[in-house]
């Protein structure tokens, strides 16, 4: 019953297979592997991008915080929301790889979503550089999709977002952790959810559906290229042995298994999201993705622990009033089984 993060689930047995089979012979390091080429061609043929330069690393933090880094001069500030990951998951890691750029929060939208609106946003770059040399310069957009808060945007709102930047011709970056999660529930292509809607870099999440540790940095502008090899080196982050990370995205990007992985995810929280509406849970909003917030008695969060699922507490602590409400972020990933899930909404519905 493990609802804490989609980082904690196994890997899929293609991807294991796959590192089986490249732990064979020799290859050439730091990226210089028969796999990784593969790996380009494949993600610009997805992507419909034939230009676009692919970079791996470890962690989505590496991604984010060195992608940031190439669009960002240290006099900058990144225009992100008040939950963004670069905000308030990543130790400051974005400041430290940009040499010290600002990160200036847009307000959310009203309620729990917390998605950032084109309004907020033209709102927020309007007030900044009113100080001119004094103050912080303009500098990128970052967005989640799928956001911390489970939700998503539509290609809709994401043109409006990049029709602001763009008409302060700032560049837009994409934390895309659950990228796939987003584009699955919106139905529509790679292509269309990145450059299409004016995004200029995107990380393409591959932990966090099913890999062992790599995400992907695109940026669709080649020019950017060069730079961002010189800040992963610098930054630590060009590994050696790179084919091991190049074989597991390979895996999955084989067989649709990124798509199919994302789909499961997403089916495996409607699943559980239907459980807890026949149990009459509240939900802090409208479910999208793999990702929910809902409301349970507290008596009922402690039978669940006691029972051993394994979940984050949202607004409150476990000690209070057995039965008033107290949220919760539940997460699936794409393993997680039906029987872990109706055991959980035995235990959640149980009087
Ligand atoms: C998990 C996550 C990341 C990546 O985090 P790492 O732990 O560094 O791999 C980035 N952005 C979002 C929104 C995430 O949820």
């Amino acid at each position: 019953m493990f609802f804490a993060s989609d980082n904690s689930g196994p890997v899929p047995p293609q991807v294991l297979a796959a590192l089986a089979e490249a732990n064979t012979g020799y290859a050439m390091g730091y990226g210089a592997d028969a796999e990784m080429a593969e790996v380009t061609s494949r993600i610009r043929e997805i992507f419909e991008a034939p230009e676009a330069s692919v970079f791996l690393v470890a962690t989505g933090t590496a991604a984010n915080a060195l992608a940031l880094s190439t669009l960002c001069q240290p006099f900058e500030t990144i225009f992100c929301t008040p939950t963004a990951h670069i905000h308030e998951d990543e130790c400051n890691a974005p400041e430290f790889y940009t040499a010290g750029a600002k990160l200036t929060l847009v307000p959310g939208a009203p309620g729990f979503d917390d998605k950032m609106t084109a309004t907020a946003l033209r709102a927020t770059i309007a007030k900044e550089e009113t100080r001119g040399v004094h103050g912080p310069q303009r500098g990128p957009v970052s967005l989640t999709q799928v956001t911390e808060r489970g939700t998503i945007y539509s290609l809709a709102e994401l043109h409006e977002l990049s029709t602001v930047a763009k008409a302060f011709n700032l560049p837009l970056y994409m934390d895309g952790a659950r990228f796939t999660n987003a584009m699955v529930a919106l139905g529509c292509t790679p292509a269309e959810m990145t450059w299409k809607a004016g995004v200029d870099a995107v990380s393409f999440g591959g932990t966090k559906n099913g890999l062992m540790g790599v995400e992907a940095v695109i940026f669709f502008d080649p020019a950017k290229a060069w730079e961002f090899e010189l800040r992963r080196k610098r930054g630590g982050h060009l590994f050696s042995k790179h084919r091991y990370l190049s074989a597991q995205m390979l895996a999955y990007l084989t067989d649709d298994l990124w798509r199919e992985n994302a789909i499961k995810a997403n089916q495996n929280c409607a699943y559980l999201v239907e459980g807890l509406r026949r149990a009459n849970a509240p939900f802090l909003h409208d479910p999208q993705a793999n990702m929910i917030f809902a409301a349970l008695p507290r008596a009922t969060h402690q039978r669940l622990f006691d029972a051993g699922a394994a979940y984050h507490l949202w607004d409150g602590p476990l000690e209070g009033d057995p039965t008033e409400l107290v949220a919760a972020r539940f997460v699936c990933d794409w393993a997680i089984s039906k029987d872990q899930i109706d055991h959980f909404l035995a235990l959640a519905t149980q009087t």
